[in-house]
């Protein structure tokens, strides 16, 4: 049982189950003379073995990139590719990304550009990266601002193994589940309630299994739909407005993405109800955030310097912030903000969150 994505270029498929890693070598469409596994230092500690062992047959090598955001760079890109060269991997190589969002777009990137593009397979091992494995979009940071280099490029197939995530941080936990809360006030409101219930400290393999397969059946319909951003893809950018400004202005590895993303999606959620009169439940959220340890304290955050980081976002047309709210529950909607009316929204969000 798997779950079909169809991008641009092909279809393929996303296998999710547990202890699936040791079952790569027969999930794969063909076999391959050459093999470089990309992962960084955490997870090749926990999990590269495991990968490596089960792929018998090829040639394995493998790539290790420090573990952090601070990878995706320019530096590691290329050093990934002389790897790459010094192993003479050729056109008809793969290329596996084992590990999270980090891994998979700086792999995935490697990939698309290696030779004009070889083939590559996503391994994700956080709860984020069921997001960033499907979608298509690969890419690394500028020192002026993050994902500016990349490209679209998806994998021949994805192999999610709920098993790994029993060793990841709680932070990353929650990380990954402030996007799959996303998905859900985005899609499905079922899901939504669901995943109100639950404690992220006691939530076994199958209810993740199912969260994690609604949240990517939830990305693929929207991006299937919009593989380049023209449209619907952009209400992904729920909650992230806001939560990326705070993510840059706090400085990766004090915040995740998903921490950020948390906040920022209960202040859409809060614009939301305001502008539309309408009750989307921001106070359930408020509580299930506060009740699962979210950071949400934004006291000594600037408003000032956020609105200049949203205005600097490369998806502000004109100076003009859009922010994605949702008109009811599962019907997002784009808007253009004025900057006074967004501070003054900010101003009473951060009130309320003291
Ligand atoms: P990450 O890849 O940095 O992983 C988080 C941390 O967890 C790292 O320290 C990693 O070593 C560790 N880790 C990973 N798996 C583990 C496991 N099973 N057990 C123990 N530790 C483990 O971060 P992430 O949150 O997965 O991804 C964030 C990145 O994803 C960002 O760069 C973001 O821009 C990108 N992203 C891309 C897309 C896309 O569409 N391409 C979408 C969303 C996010
Ligand atoms: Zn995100």
């Amino acid at each position: 049982d798997s779950i079909l994505i169809h991008a641009n270029t092909h279809t393929y498929p996303v296998y999710i189950g547990e202890n699936i890693r040791f079952q790569l070598q027969e999930l794969l469409p063909k076999s391959y003379d050459s093999i470089l596994i990309i992962t960084d230092d955490h997870v090749a500690r926990l999990y590269l073995d495991d990968l490596s062992n089960s792929l018998e047959g090829s040639s394995v090598h493998t790539a290790i990139i420090p573990a952090g955001e601070q990878s995706k760079s320019i530096h590691s890109f290329y050093e990934l590719h002389s790897q790459a060269i010094r192993y003479g991997l050729d056109r008809s190589s793969l290329i596996i990304a084992l590990g999270g969002g980090v891994v998979g777009d700086v792999a995935g990137f490697v990939a698309a550009t290696y030779m004009r593009g070889i083939d590559f397979v996503q391994v994700p091992t956080t709860v984020l990266a069921h997001d960033s494995s499907v979608g298509g979009k690969v890419a690394i940071n500028h020192e002026s601002g993050k994902n500016l280099i990349g490209n679209f490029y998806s994998p021949i197939m994805v192999l999610y193994d709920v098993s790994t995530l029993h060793t990841l941080p709680l932070k990353e936990l929650r990380s990954g589940y402030a996007e799959i809360m996303k998905e859900a006030f985005l899609a499905d409101e079922k899901l939504l309630w669901d995943v109100m219930e639950l404690d992220l400290t006691h939530n076994d393999n199958y209810e993740r299994i199912r969260h994690l397969e609604k949240g990517i059946q939830i990305k693929a319909n929207t991006v299937e739909q919009d593989e380049k951003e023209a449209g619907k893809r952009k209400f992904l950018n729920l909650g992230h407005t806001l939560g990326h400004a705070i993510e840059a202005e706090l400085g990766y590895g004090s915040i995740t993405h998903g921490e950020a993303v948390a906040i920022g999606l209960l202040f859409a959620i809060d614009v939301s109800e305001k502008e539309y009169a309408i009750n989307l439940h921001a106070d359930k959220l408020f509580t299930w955030l506060t009740n699962n340890h979210y950071p949400l304290n934004m006291d000594n955050v600037c408003i000032e310097a956020l609105l200049k980081r949203m205005k600097m976002d490369k998806k502000a047309t004109n100076q003009r912030i859009q922010m994605v709210l949702l008109e009811e529950m599962s019907k997002p909607v784009l808007i253009e903000i004025e900057d006074t009316t967004l501070r003054s929204y900010i101003e009473s969000f951060f009130a309320k969150l003291q």
